[in-house]
């Protein structure tokens, strides 16, 4: 019998997580097994958005309906990023992770040359002078945003514009097939980017931060298993039992990779194969998700800030934590899609309320295995999202029966 590959997956997590423990610092062996599937995935990101957007947007028909999707799924990814960090500021007050910390041990970490985003760099991102030079630079927003006008000038040609019908939704079918067989390797670069990780990580660092960590720990385990859930239920009408089988394929990629980014051929293809969401609606709310909705990320954030400011022992106002607040949602916005982006972009928060950015060099040393986690919240806070805006789109979803799958999951 042929194991499904999110049962596969599992097993590559426990195992991985063995290995790695019993390898130490000889698991960096292992590293290039990882690093294959994560190009492989890498490498099909940009056609795969491409495709998928320019086949969904020209099957929607009638552009209004684009404008009703964009709305929903602006206030459902603005809101779990806002509750998010809600959760996650009230936690780090009441846990006060950073009190008692001593600073005089931690090394200081040069932040000079880390860009954050400036506004300049954002529109940038998003209208590329030269659109073969956006995908090039894998650029992802502003191939969304080729991909949006592409969609929208192919519908409103008629006609004249068939043979591009045809071609992007040709070119969205094979795409997902090559998905489908980089997925299979899934199992194996799962093993081996986990193995990596924990032989290499060492242990020690994590003792002073334990606190800090369990905070934010909790607090992304509150969003993904509370907050998200309940609006699965609510708007999505669907099972959370069912949709995190569903997406655990998904889920646990995100886990071992920190790219929600490298995550998206997979996340799309559990939301089609297992969930019924249509491609209309996956292809517009995911590839967006995936670069602007990051809800581990701003509740890292924000807890992370709060942690340096308790740590230098400055006290923040209300205030200045709504500042935070603010500041951690533009902040997971703005972070790439990559591994460690969201380290970089806290700048911006540390910035706003003037905190020492010296402080971020005491989180380094844990910050690996909490992107990890934040990358697979981030991950399934996109696919409760497509699940909810495609269910207010009247759309009829596998929500129950849980033997109607295709077993590809
Ligand atoms: N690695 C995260 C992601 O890809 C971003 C971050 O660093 O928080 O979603």
């Amino acid at each position: 019998m042929r194991l499904k590959v999110h049962t596969q997956i599992l097993i590559a997590i426990v195992s991985g997580t063995m290995v790695g423990l019993a390898l130490g610092e000889k698991a960096v062996h292992l590293k290039v097994a990882g690093d294959i599937f994560i190009r492989l995935l890498k490498m099909i990101i940009i056609p795969l958005i491409l495709a998928s957007m320019v086949a969904g947007i020209v099957s929607l028909g009638d552009i209004r309906r684009l404008g009703r999707i964009g709305l929903k799924t602006f206030i459902y990814y603005t809101a779990t990023t806002l509750l998010a960090v809600g959760v996650g500021l009230v936690l780090v007050n009441v846990m006060k992770p950073g009190v008692g910390v001593d600073m005089g041990a931690e090394a200081a970490v040069d932040m000079a040359d880390r860009e954050t985003p400036s506004i300049i760099s954002i529109i940038e991102d998003i209208i590329p002078e030269n659109v073969f030079a956006g995908m090039a630079e894998n650029k992802v927003l502003s191939v969304i945003f080729f991909s949006l006008l592409l969609g929208i000038a192919i519908s409103s040609t008629g006609e004249k514009a068939r043979p591009l019908t045809a071609f992007f939704e040709s070119l969205n079918t094979v795409m997902m097939k090559v998905t489908d067989w980089i997925m299979r390797l899934a199992p194996v670069g799962v093993f081996a980017l986990i193995a990596y990780t924990i032989g290499t990580m060492g242990l020690s660092v994590v003792k002073p931060l334990a606190v800090y960590m369990v905070t934010v720990v909790l607090g992304l385990g509150i969003h993904a298993f509370v907050t998200l859930p309940v609006l699965l239920i609510l708007f999505g009408k669907y099972s959370p039992f069912k949709f995190i089988k569903d997406m655990f394929s998904a889920v646990a990629t995100a886990f071992s990779t920190a790219s929600s980014a490298a995550t998206l051929p997979i996340t799309m293809e559990c939301l089609r194969e297992n969930t019924g969401v249509s491609n209309k609606v996956a292809s517009f709310v995911l590839p967006l998700g995936a670069t602007v909705n990051m809800d581990g990320t701003a509740l890292y954030e924000a807890v992370a800030a709060m942690f340096i400011a308790q740590a230098y022992g400055i006290s923040l106002s209300i205030g200045q934590q709504l500042v935070i607040m603010l500041t951690a949602t533009l902040a997971s916005i703005g972070a790439a899609a990559i591994p460690g982006a969201g380290l970089v972009t806290m700048v911006i928060v540390l910035r706003a309320v003037n905190l020492p950015l010296e402080g971020i060099g005491m989180i380094l040393a844990v910050d690996r295995i909490l992107d990890m986690l934040r990358t697979a919240v981030n991950v399934w806070g996109d696919a409760c999202g497509t699940a909810v805006v495609a269910r207010l789109e009247g759309e009829e979803l596998n929500d129950k029966a849980p033997n109607n799958q295709t077993g590809k999951n």
